[in-house]
């Protein structure tokens, strides 16, 4: 991180990441010596940018272990989300008087926000609660399938918790139903090993910046790609398969991809170092800090997140004393201006004094024992002066 950031301990890895060196090395050589574009194949600037993207695609691909074809570069996993969502309700209108589709009740606001849109056009949109650790209740998930019921999206792993979703039983389900499976895995892909073969997913959504690559792009993988063919949702000039048209931006898809090849072979050993340090911060947080609770499941959850409610104070206050210190989040990142109670830990069966009492750590690259150790101190100096 830059030298201003120095003794800024940043712990919102789940909001967004750095950019990793190596990625933004790999993006400055694209912008200076491939700017080509890659569909301008009647000259060598452009077969070299459109090798360079293929390249690319086979990197991102291969992260997941996914084939090339059905890797489609988007602006990221709102607009991955979007397509998905809404290609699958335009194609099943086709065939059905109401589709239904199956989320879980603690999507991000790019899928439930997306839902409440479809439910004004006719789609039928359930939810699936999550039981008191932050987990989709698969049986509950079950009994709401119905003859139409076309998709079932269910996120990899939560942005605000943590969580890790049962998807392997959930994708079982869906394809024993005839069901579509989409995953969100902004807060997954690149942190944790996927492989799509073992977790037969139809489509999944893929973030860049969740992951040390560049903001503004992502990807969708689309096992089912012609279904949304058919139904792409605006009309473009043919890139990314006909499904996602524009020309295409290569520097970040390079980046996105240097990302990927850095997240391959490293997140093993850092999620081992992510743990430990987690653990060390639980201790000592315990130790030093009374009447604090840890929100979501104690085993399947990400190795950078924590969630917590500490007893009598305001997460908005304490953010407000930290805030030239450390960088933390209530509720969801995303939102973290609007200080909107958390609709997950709402989900989970948190009292609005417990959610209001939250905030979530999420570690990463940048978090070593020092910022955990000094994180510590400022915390536990912010919470006296909240209990005040
Ligand atoms: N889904 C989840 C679970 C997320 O955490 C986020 C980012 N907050 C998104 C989707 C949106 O990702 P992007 O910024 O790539 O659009």
């Amino acid at each position: 991180m830059g030298a201003a950031m120095n003794d800024f301990i940043y712990l919102a890895h789940n909001a967004t990441t750095p950019i990793d060196e190596q990625a933004l090395q790999a993006m400055l050589d694209c912008y200076k010596n491939n700017f080509a574009n890659p569909n301008s194949v009647s000259h060598l600037p452009g077969l070299r940018a459109q090798q360079l993207l293929r390249t690319s695609r086979k990197n991102v691909a291969a992260l997941i272990n996914a084939d090339i074809n059905n890797i489609i570069f988007t602006s990221g996993a709102t607009e991955s989300n979007n397509i998905v969502l809404q290609g699958i309700a335009h194609h099943f209108r086709q065939h059905l008087s109401r589709p239904h589709i199956i989320v879980s009740e603690i999507e991000h606001a790019s899928v439930l926000r997306c839902c409440e849109s479809l439910s004004l056009d006719g789609i039928e949109c359930s939810l699936a609660p999550v039981d008191s650790n932050g987990k989709v209740i698969i049986e509950t998930l079950k009994s709401l399938i119905k003859p139409e019921t076309c998709l079932i999206s269910v996120m990899a792993a939560n942005n605000e918790t943590g969580v890790i979703q049962p998807l392997k039983d959930i994708t079982t389900l869906a394809k024993q139903n005839g069901i579509l499976m989409h995953t969100d895995a902004a807060q997954f892909v690149g942190k944790m090993p996927f492989d799509v073969s073992e977790i037969p997913v139809d489509f999944m959504s893929i973030s860049g910046h969740k992951f040390y690559g560049p903001k503004g792009i992502g990807a969708l993988y689309a096992h089912q790609k012609n279904i949304l063919k058919t139904s792409s949702i605006f009309h473009e000039g043919g890139q990314e398969f006909g499904i996602r048209g524009g020309t295409s931006n290569l520097p970040s898809i390079v980046g996105l991809a240097e990302a990927s090849k850095i997240a391959a072979r490293s997140i093993a050993l850092e999620n081992k170092r992510l743990l430990t340090l987690k653990s060390s911060l639980i201790n000592q947080l315990k130790h030093e800090i009374p009447e604090m609770q840890i929100n979501g499941h104690p085993i399947d959850v990400l190795p950078s997140t924590l969630s917590l409610s500490f007893k009598n104070i305001s997460a908005k206050e304490l953010l407000y004393i930290l805030k030239n210190k450390v960088a933390l989040s209530t509720g969801s990142a995303c939102h973290s201006e609007s200080y909107k109670p958390s609709h997950v830990l709402k989900a989970m069966g948190l009292s609005d004094s417990e959610i209001s009492a939250s905030i979530r750590i999420s570690l990463g690259k940048t978090s070593n024992s020092e910022t955990i150790d000094n994180f510590v101190e400022y915390l536990k100096k912010a919470i006296q002066i909240c209990r005040q």
